[in-house]
């Protein structure tokens, strides 16, 4: 199966290292006639993460999709996380909606949950006082929540257990984190939205398999969800790294086809081709 479209990905607009002329350059070499960017969405409490301004972002990405036009079909699209919510939906091609963050009630701070283990520990340790059965909870909630303001591609859905390779803070195995899980997956399917496999951590290493973890994929196809690959990009040499870990994922969970987004829509291409 040739790829050739990817809408997850980022650039320097946002927390990417890449430019986007540098991006949309890779993505033409790599063979795709369609491709999308999805800048994080701008969090006022993390403004090194995000857009500057959903004006400014929208302005350039219009500039952008002019000036290479002829060479593939550019979308303008937006990462939304649940906590930073665009102002202007209607005006993004897609959006993928997820959550990076932890909320603390008593002090309206947002933690990151991905950010790296010390990030991950401060919000067991302060925000759920030690549990982080507590945390998983909580996170995966916040993901039901975000399918259900409709967005085109559900993220990254299992990030909580970015940093918990081996069962460092939760065990994925046992049967309260997967029932978690399990269930926010089925509301969040109720929601319409395309899951992404996401072999954006898997290829820097940091993780051993694409999010979603194997038996969340197995129970998404037997519900008969569809998927997407994503690299997760954020620097132009890895635009295609992962994307074949992602196809063996889709494969191993026997699914039978992915979706790819060409001309604007939503294509199903063949898993045997
Ligand atoms: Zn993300
Ligand atoms: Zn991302």
């Amino acid at each position: 199966m040739k790829i050739l479209s990817t809408l997850h990905n980022h650039c320097t607009m946002c927390d990417g290292r890449s430019s986007p002329e540098e991006m949309i350059s890779a993505a033409a070499a790599a063979g795709f006639t369609d491709f999308g960017m999805s800048c994080h969405g701008y969090a006022p409490f993390d403004p090194a993460y995000s857009i500057p301004g959903e004006e400014e972002y929208l302005t350039a990405m219009a500039g952008l999709r002019n000036a290479c036009s002829g060479r593939l079909r550019l979308y303008t699209g937006i990462e939304e996380d649940l906590f930073a919510p665009s102002a202007m939906p209607e005006r993004y091609d897609y959006r993928i909606g997820d959550v990076h963050y932890a909320r603390d009630r008593s002090t309206g701070e947002f933690v990151p949950v991905d950010g790296s283990v010390e990030d991950l520990l401060h919000v067991i340790r302060s925000l759920f006082h030690g549990n982080a059965m507590d945390m998983v909870r909580d996170y995966y909630a916040n993901m039901v929540t975000a399918s259900e303001k409709r967005p085109l591609v559900l993220g990254h859905f299992d990030l909580i257990t970015k940093y918990n390779e081996r069962g460092r803070f939760f065990d994925e195995d046992s049967d309260e984190y997967r029932d978690l899980a399990l269930q926010a997956l089925e509301a969040c399917l109720a929601s319409g939205a395309v899951f992404e496999i996401n072999s954006g951590a898997a290829a820097k290493g940091l993780r051993s398999v694409p999010y979603p973890a194997p038996f969340l994929l197995r129970r998404l196809r037997e519900l008969g969800g569809s998927v997407t690959l994503s690299a997760d990009c954020h620097y132009a040499p890895y635009l295609t790294a992962g994307l074949d870990l992602g196809v063996q994922s889709a494969r191993d969970a026997g699914f039978d086809e992915i979706l790819q987004f060409i001309d604007g829509r939503f294509v199903p291409f063949s898993l045997c081709d």
